[in-house]
């Protein structure tokens, strides 16, 4: 799934839970959860996957800054752990997947290679699933997010 989908259900599940370590820790399992479900994957070659790769990680540092800033700006966002779950929901969520760019920038692997077979493993990828999981997904979790935010930001 893109990682896009991955912090914006962060956000959810931070928003959900307004408990900043559980937060964290929920987001790292719903990255699996999420990853097992159909979603859209299984690339032409390198290059398409390099490229979808490098949109999908800056457009996923785009909607965790627009995020954190939606939650900040809330009115109860200093008297509450919202802040904090929301960003510790997206960054749980989204940890796994920083294997492949850490491996392409830095010549590191992040995760035992235990973990990254799973991660492999689990995939559930067709080339056709763009709008009908990932757009739609990406709808659901968006709007999710945004009237959890609202609504637990709101002053009480
Ligand atoms: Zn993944």
């Amino acid at each position: 799934m893109l990682v896009t989908n991955h912090v914006l259900s962060g956000a959810v599940i931070g928003a959900a839970v307004r408990r900043p370590l559980p937060a964290f820790a929920i987001g790292v399992a719903s990255h699996f959860a999420l990853d097992s479900l159909p979603h859209w994957g299984e690339w032409e070659s390198e290059s398409h996957f390099l490229r979808v790769a490098v949109a999908d990680g800056l457009t996923g540092l785009a909607a965790m800054g627009i995020v954190t800033r939606a939650v900040l700006r809330t009115p109860a966002a200093g008297r509450t752990k919202l802040a904090a779950s929301v960003v510790l929901g997206m960054a749980g969520a989204a940890l796994p997947d920083l294997d492949k760019p850490a491996h392409i920038i830095f010549k590191r692997k992040l995760w035992p290679d235990a973990v990254n077979r799973f991660h492999s493993r689990i995939q559930d990828e067709a080339p056709h699933r763009f709008v009908s999981h990932e757009l739609v997904a990406a709808t659901g979790f968006a709007l999710s997010a945004a009237a959890l935010i609202k609504r637990r930001g709101a002053r009480a």
